[in-house]
């Protein structure tokens, strides 16, 4: 029988941590995050039970797995945040920037949960360091709109290393886009972290592929070990259905929205459904917005909070992958500074002027796994993930 606490009696912070297993044997460390959206319990819903399967499991764990509670007052209240969007704040730690007004107060609910759950992720990190064969981190989310699952994750290769596990597509550099993610806070301190959306907010297959999810996650893992069919059934509940292949996917398009109250989606729109240049997409304003490109419609917002409207993604092809991947493995990147337009802004970014560097600057970049973000209309800087 596995020590499955409900709370973490060890770290001080127990209303954080759902439950933990610590097997005391040295191995992976798997850390959890359910519900950092309030309006989102399907992950909540799929860490218990899967705990309440682990208790009388009799199969050997080893390593250790934490469940961690994210916007609690929102979770409480059922709604996805109540001052400020609790996964768009995580840059403010990177920046070090203070998450509390001059007299110590806090500006938002978000920012005081978000300071506790930094510390809970310190505390983890402190107490396995030596035991540890690996940190892999994932946080668990759903969409307003009807989709199947699949995975979002900053390209690195070793998150890729992880996500191509899963037989779900992938959304690559999501980061680019939007912006103070907990992936891109947790990836910054230079750990693997992927995110998985199991579908619609309320639909009961969220909650049946959150599990599977976290079955699969701790198979691939190697905390725990699945028999073949187990993990075939598993991979079967997450699947996608033909529609939409479980490849990797490129985010061509973002629309931001100022007002959400002023935004709306044209009804009818799944995720991932194929869309081309032109067509009608949503209303702001009640100005009609098309879609600039082809491509395939991602997480149109269907829920009057959030400012991500819409995104358009398309498949990468094989072949970049692969030389990606081979780039990045190389030394080639030490030349980058000699191309036309590109100055070295520190030892892990570079700065790009758009007016000498015209062509396929953004690709170029991607290639090597830098995160590509715009200072100006004329100026690039290129961080390396
Ligand atoms: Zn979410």
């Amino acid at each position: 029988m596995q020590k499955i606490e409900l709370t973490d009696k060890k770290l001080k912070n127990n209303q954080r941590v759902r439950w933990s297993i610590e097997t005391g044997k040295k191995g992976p460390v798997v850390v959890l995050f359910v519900g950092i959206h309030g309006n989102e319990p399907a992950g909540t819903k799929a860490v218990d039970q899967i705990a309440d399967k682990l208790r009388s499991d009799s199969r050997k764990l080893i390593g250790a797995v934490y469940a961690i509670s994210g916007n609690i007052q929102a979770l409480d209240m059922g709604v996805r945040y109540i001052d400020t969007d609790l996964n768009r704040l995580w840059e403010l730690f990177q920046n070090r920037r203070t998450a509390t007004n001059q007299n110590g107060t806090s500006k938002a609910v978000e920012y005081g949960e978000s300071l506790e759950i930094k510390e809970t992720l310190e505390e983890i990190l402190k107490k396995h360091k030596k035991s540890a064969t690996d940190f892999v981190f994932a946080d668990l989310h759903t969409t307003s709109s009807q989709s199947c699952a699949f995975i979002l994750l900053n390209d690195t290769l070793s998150n890729r290393e992880i996500a191509r596990k899963f037989p779900v597509p992938q959304i690559l550099g999501i980061e680019e886009n939007i912006h103070g993610t907990l992936l891109s806070y947790i990836n910054n301190l230079g750990y693997k972290a992927i995110g998985f959306e199991a579908g619609a907010h309320e639909d009961e297959l969220s909650v049946e592929r959150s599990e599977a999810f976290l079955w699969l996650l701790l198979h691939n893992c190697g905390v725990l070990v699945l028999g073949e069919s187990e993990k075939s059934n598993f991979e079967g509940t997450i699947q996608a259905h033909d529609g939409v292949p479980d490849t990797y996917y490129e985010v061509l398009y973002h629309k931001r929205v100022e007002d959400p109250r002023k935004f709306q989606m044209i009804t009818g729109f799944q995720n991932f459904d194929p869309i081309s240049k032109g067509i009608p997409l949503a209303y702001e304003f009640d100005k009609l917005i098309k879609a600039p490109e082809d491509g395939r419609i991602f997480m149109p917002l269907y829920q009057n909070v959030g400012h991500d409207g819409f995104l358009i993604v398309r498949a990468v092809s094989p072949v970049w992958l692969e030389l990606s991947s081979f780039l990045r493995k190389s030394s080639v990147h030490n030349y980058l500074k000699y191309l036309p337009g590109v100055s070295v802004n520190n030892e892990r970014s570079y700065i790009v002027n758009l007016h000498v560097a015209r062509f396929l600057v953004k690709d170029i970049f991607h290639l090597f796994g830098y995160r590509v973000s715009k200072i100006d209309e004329d100026t690039l800087i290129c961080y390396k993930r």
